[in-house]
């Protein structure tokens, strides 16, 4: 199978100097792809700017703005079998980018924001029937509850809820839900242990339940 995973974070420039970003190391990214290269999927990695080594058999595509990330998705899902969005995309930007460095003249700076599209949200809502879209959720209160509306509101395939302790972390803490909101597994451990969970999960809950349909 060909596998597509978003990882890290974007950034969003308010001038040329200074930008907004989310806090994404893309090392989740990176144990996904490595438990899906040991699965013996093929991977491409869609990756913001990060100082992780990502895995040598994976493709790695870097972009810059949630735009980026989002236009280089498009252009790569139909290529592929299924998206994991382990990134943290920015999810606001100026509403106009100063082309020049703005200057402090004493006042308060008022910056206006408009949201950034949603990279899996637009991706999702046009996949294939035979493909499938997992999301991340991070949230910090009412986890389940936000993951499971998330996901319907993101047309994910499955989910995977965590918490502001995953940040920068080579640990992780997770819950994995099916599109139905059950619960499919709690995982805790390293990131590659939660890593090569999931993977075993989009095997028994996506993939091979997608090929015995069109059997
Ligand atoms: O930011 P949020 O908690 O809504 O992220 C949930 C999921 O949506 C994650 O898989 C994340 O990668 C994805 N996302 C995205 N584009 C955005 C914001 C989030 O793909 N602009």
């Amino acid at each position: 199978m060909r596998l597509l995973i978003t990882s890290g974070p974007t950034r969003q420039y308010l001038d040329p100097v200074r930008y907004l970003t989310n806090a994404s190391s893309g090392k989740m990214g990176s144990a996904l792809a490595t438990s899906a290269l040991d699965a013996g999927h093929q991977v491409t990695i869609v990756t913001g700017p990060v100082n992780v080594e990502y895995p040598a058999g994976a493709s790695v595509i870097n972009v810059l703005t949630t735009q980026d990330m989002l236009a280089t998705v498009q252009n790569l899902f139909p290529s592929h079998d299924g998206l994991i969005g382990a990134a943290a995309p920015c999810d606001y930007m100026p509403q106009a980018i100063r082309t020049e460095k703005i200057s402090k003249d004493g006042q308060p700076f008022h910056l206006q924001l408009i949201e950034t599209p949603d990279v899996v949200a637009s991706v999702a809502a046009s996949k294939r029937a035979d493909q499938w879209v997992v999301g991340f959720a991070l949230e910090t209160e009412d986890r389940r509850f936000r993951a499971i509306v998330k996901m319907q509101k993101k047309c994910c395939d499955m989910m995977v809820s965590n918490g502001p302790g995953a940040i920068d972390s080579d640990h992780n803490s997770i819950e994995i839900l099916a599109a139905d909101g059950t619960t499919l597994a709690h995982v805790e451990g390293t990131k590659q242990r939660v890593a090569d969970s999931i993977l075993h999960w989009i095997q028994s809950h996506l993939i091979d339940r997608k090929v015995e349909k069109a059997q």
